[in-house]
């Protein structure tokens, strides 16, 4: 059994394209069955050694222009509810405009995984456009062009560890499922039966206490933990209640058992932690006291900033630790120097064996993604801009002050914030980097990226 993959997007961008490609002639008609609408085809993707069902939401083309939105959503909305996974396709050519961005609304509400590709974007003319898709929060875009066959490996990349998750899933018990699918309203659209659960990844060097922490939360012993490497069971999901917060919680311990076989062990942990940060809303990254902030917990720390998760880091084994205060203070000078990245990220020590300092890894996860959503209004911002560059004047490169005229937070989860400036090539990124600290002081963001672009106007 392999997974399902939803190819959506507005008109235009070149779905039918890479439908097409991915399928051949190998093309499957759903027309007849129950309750699903004409206008999705489904087919036999093959893709190197991958197989899976891909669902293409064409046959818009001929929607009047009053009806296409409505159309465009529900279509889009049913597509998502039949697929485990969505590829959200752009035109990098045409960059990101307001109908893409209510797509990712609509993917980001509905589908726990997402992939962006900024398709055509064959040659330079698509560089703005891959960027841009950057800004919609659903993670690093993979740059196609269906038409070319161009970046066939990359989509290949990112789906080869789900095939590996699904199929592992559907082998193993099916985890209990957060949606039901058997209820529809007069729309005969499907509907989420509760709310949304929190995606939790919990991400760190094997024998961080990763399994420990999990079923500490969860209460019981679901998982296998043990002080070897590589006892725990395959990568999975759970779904609990923390303490009246809903989350679902991916455990990414399944890779290790390869990891110590193939002596990999710092690369597959970094896929392995790419997946599950992939899935996630809110990151913990848990430390072992005893040796914090190895080489691996960097990187994957790094790469959950990067993604544009929202981030925790939890240091374990806290009931072990002799001197508390003096250790304390080293890894908070320890934290500033290796990750500035994270800055403002919460530091939370934790004993995920005792128990101790769970409540406040569980306030500071909710926390993170309150802020990881969260709207500044653009009036808000444009008085606050206006201090700031009273305080301390932007540079004037070549004697020509650069002027910022004003600003708006352009999306959420994580927050991005547009500056529109004149000259934004010559802005000096220290520049860019006090508006950041600032915006995270003035307005309370911690543990989440920032993303500050400068843009002209024109
Ligand atoms: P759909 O409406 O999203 O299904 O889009 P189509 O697949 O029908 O493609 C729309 C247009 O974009 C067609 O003219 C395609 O030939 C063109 N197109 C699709 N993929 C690419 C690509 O990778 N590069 C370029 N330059 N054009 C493409
Ligand atoms: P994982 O590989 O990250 O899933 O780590 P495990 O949960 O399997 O834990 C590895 C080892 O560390 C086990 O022997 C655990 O009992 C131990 N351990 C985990 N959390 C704590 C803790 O908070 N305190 C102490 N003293 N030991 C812990």
């Amino acid at each position: 059994m392999s997974f399902t993959l939803a190819i959506v997007g507005r008109p235009n961008v070149g779905k039918s394209t890479l439908f097409n490609r991915l399928v051949g002639k190998r093309l499957a008609l759903v027309d007849n069955q129950p309750g699903v609408t004409r206008d999705l085809r489904e087919g036999e993707a093959r893709l190197g050694d991958l197989r899976f069902t891909v669902i293409d939401t064409a046959g818009l083309e001929d929607a009047t222009d009053d009806s296409l939105q409505g159309r465009m959503r529900r279509l889009t909305e049913r597509a998502v509810d039949m697929a485990d996974v969505c590829l959200f396709l752009i035109d990098a050519r045409a960059g990101v405009t307001p109908v893409d961005e209510m797509f990712a609304d609509i993917l980001r509400k509905r589908s726990a995984h997402v992939f962006v590709a900024a398709n055509k974007s064959e040659g330079f003319a698509a560089d703005a456009g891959v960027i841009e898709a950057f800004g919609l929060g659903l993670g690093e875009p993979i740059r196609l062009s269906a038409e070319h066959g161009e970046g066939m490996n990359d989509l290949y990349s990112a789906l080869m560890p789900l095939a590996d998750q699904f199929t592992k899933r559907t082998e193993s018990e099916a985890p209990e499922t957060d949606v039901s699918l058997d209820e529809e309203d007069d729309t005969g659209i499907r509907k989420p039966t509760k709310s949304k659960p929190l995606q939790v990844a919990v991400v760190g060097r094997p024998n961080a206490g990763k399994s420990t922490l999990i079923n500490k939360i969860l209460g019981e012993d679901r998982l296998l933990t043990g002080p070897e490497a590589g006892i725990t069971r395959d990568a999975i999901s759970l779904q609990m209640d923390w303490d009246g917060l809903p989350v679902r919680i991916f455990d990414t311990a399944g890779m290790r058992k390869k990891a110590k076989v193939q002596d990999k062990v710092e690369k597959l942990s970094v896929s392995d932690g790419l997946r599950a940060v992939k899935f996630a809303e809110v990151v913990v990254v848990l430390l072992d006291a005893a040796i914090p902030f190895e080489q691996q917990d960097l990187r994957i720390a790094d790469l959950a900033e990067r993604e544009g998760r929202a981030v925790v880091v939890a240091v374990n084994k806290w009931d072990i630790e002799n001197e508390k205060q003096q250790k304390l203070r080293d890894l908070k000078e320890a934290f500033d120097r290796l990750l500035p990245q994270l800055r403002g990220a919460p530091l939370i020590t934790v004993s995920a064996k005792t128990g101790r300092g769970l409540d406040r890894l569980r306030a500071a996860v909710e926390k993170a993604y309150d802020v990881w959503n969260r709207r500044v209004t653009t009036a808000q911002l444009n008085r606050w801009l206006t201090g700031m560059l009273e305080a301390h004047p932007p540079p004037a490169p070549g004697g020509r002050r650069i002027k910022l005229r004003y600003m708006t937070q352009a999306k959420t989860r994580p927050p991005g914030f547009v500056v529109m400036c004149s000259h934004p090539d010559k802005m000096a990124e220290s520049y860019s980097r006090y508006l950041v600290n600032g915006l995270r002081e003035d307005f309370d963001m911690p543990g989440t990226p920032i993303r500050l672009t400068m843009r002209s106007q024109s």
